[in-house]
């Protein structure tokens, strides 16, 4: 423990007496009451921390520097792109004329807020070149479901009720062939080739009059853009199923390709990791969900809409909509942060962001292949998978670099996902870091090398500068200590 705030509670700081505000007397009095009434008195009084203004602030704020985010440093954590929250994001969505709206006022009351609703649904169909977007999805795998919803009531409006199966890549995200299955799908796995790319030939003979659809990753989870979709949509179209898109990673794609474009029918996009809203600890988040022509009214209720004099409305009654999939509307604040984010950016620069992540990936990917194994040559998209060390020799592990690297005041890169390979370190710098800030990564990196061929222990036991050292993750989960006394009961196990 190299800070001595850690593992002090607020309430172990308490003094009796101590106060750190003041609130006026007899509160109740204003309310013009004598007394408060019988059942509202407390029994016993609040067992609160009793403390000074600065102990609480020194307190809070120091505790705070015990934690790693956006705003302390790099974080190259793989198949979660944006990390990068921009300031006038929260500012925008945290006006009172938005951030204090009821979701039951009248419609003619929050035109406004619609409008900036209905400007994303547009602006994110016209960037994945689809028909029609919903925002009520509140995360990327919930948007999956939704999906799956959608591309089952399609199967089913046309009496084609034997379409159970969903093909996913051995490749894909585990909540691709989570959401098929909770959907009601069968899922089946199709491999990879040696380049980590859809294998066709194992394709083929799964296309059958039982495949509901597929799902793809486009560039996929390796970061390697999928030739071959096009030819992949075709004969899945050609055996009557639909293309799902997963674009939780859109960005390698913006400006470059539209999914539409390349045969896909419905599609989510994570605008908690594409268009710079926060994400981590389980959201808040949104997984918009858009479709092709002709899948429009399958999409779940509510949706905003337009009227032909320029109004805007909420449409909760739509029949064929595969029910309704969230709270109102979803998470509005999340959705204004990406207005201001696609905002900001605007039309031209929204061009830049796919090639920025991809040069980006690529300078650190090509700077790094001789001390780390890279087990798919060619250039990648925004993100890039190493196999550990290329030195084998040293039993120095790619969870050991991770935690050697939080010495040096980075964030740890994706480790062991994808499970393709045994020592998977998914690193992607997104478009929006400096180059000096991917050098600082590249000299670190080399040096953790370095490190492990000379003084392998050093890395095996690291980290040693942060506020706790390495952690057993399997005791904390076998044996969570989730309260503070349980922690005083047990001081050995952090
Ligand atoms: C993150 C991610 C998801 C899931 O998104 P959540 O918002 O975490 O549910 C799905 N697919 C891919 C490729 C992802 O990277």
């Amino acid at each position: 423990m190299n800070n001595k705030y850690y593992g002090t509670l607020i309430f172990e700081l308490s003094k009796a007496g101590r106060k750190g505000y003041s609130l006026p007397r007899n509160n109740h009095k204003a309310l013009g009451l004598d007394t408060l009434p019988e059942n509202l008195l407390r029994v016993s009084k609040p067992e609160l921390p009793e403390v000074d203004e600065l102990t609480v602030v020194r307190h809070y704020t120091n505790m705070s520097n015990n934690n790693f985010g956006v705003d302390t440093g790099f974080y190259p954590l793989g198949s979660c792109t944006m990390k990068y929250n921009p300031k006038i994001n929260e500012e925008v969505c945290a006006l009172p004329q938005f951030a204090r709206l009821h979701p039951l006022q009248p419609v003619s009351t929050v035109q406004g807020a619609l409008e900036a609703y209905y400007t994303v649904q547009k602006m994110l169909s016209s960037i994945a070149g689809l028909s029609e977007f919903t925002l009520n999805p509140f995360a990327g795998a919930h948007g999956e479901l939704t999906g799956m919803m959608i591309l089952r009531a399609y199967h089913d409006s046309r009496g084609d009720h034997e379409r159970r199966r969903i093909i996913v890549p051995d490749s894909a995200h585990g909540t691709n062939p989570a959401s098929a299955a909770i959907a009601g799908f069968q899922v089946v796995q199709v491999k990879s080739r040696q380049d980590g790319t859809v294998d066709i030939d194992d394709l083929r003979p799964l296309l059958d009059s039982s495949v509901a659809g597929m799902m793809m990753t486009n560039p996929n989870t390796l970061g390697i853009f999928e030739r071959n979709c096009a030819e992949i949509a075709q004969l899945v179209h050609e055996a009557g199923g639909l293309m799902y898109y997963d674009g939780a990673n859109l960005n390698p794609m913006l400006g470059v390709a539209r999914p539409g474009d390349m045969g896909f029918d419905i599609m989510h996009i994570n605008l908690h990791k594409t268009f710079s809203t926060p994400h981590g600890g389980g959201g808040p988040g949104s997984g918009p969900v858009g479709v092709r022509k002709g899948l429009e009214k399958f999409l779940p209720n509510p949706r905003v809409v337009k009227n032909d004099d320029g109004s805007f409305d909420v449409v909760s009654d739509n029949p064929d909509a595969i029910g309704s999939i969230s709270t109102f509307m979803g998470n509005y604040g999340v959705v204004l942060r990406a207005l201001a984010y696609l905002l900001t950016l605007g039309r031209e620069n929204i061009k830049k962001v796919g090639p920025l992540a991809t040069l980006n990936a690529n300078y650190v990917k090509e700077s790094l292949r001789k001390d780390y194994l890279l087990p798919i040559d060619g250039t990648c998209m925004h993100e890039f998978v190493f196999d550990g060390l290329a030195d084998k020799s040293t039993g120095v592990t790619t969870l050991d670099v991770a935690k050697r690297l939080l010495d040096y005041g980075f964030h740890a890169p994706t480790i062991y996902f994808p499970l393709l390979f045994h020592e998977a370190m998914m690193i992607e710098p997104t478009e929006n870091e400096s180059i000096e800030t991917l050098d600082a990564f590249i000299e670190v990196m080399k040096r953790i090398a370095k490190e492990s061929a000379d003084e392998p222990d050093l890395v095996k036991s690291a980290p040693h500068s942060t506020p706790v050292r390495r952690l057993d993750d399997t005791l904390a989960a076998l044996k969570p200590i989730v309260t503070f006394a349980e922690l005083k009961a047990n001081p050995n196990q952090e």
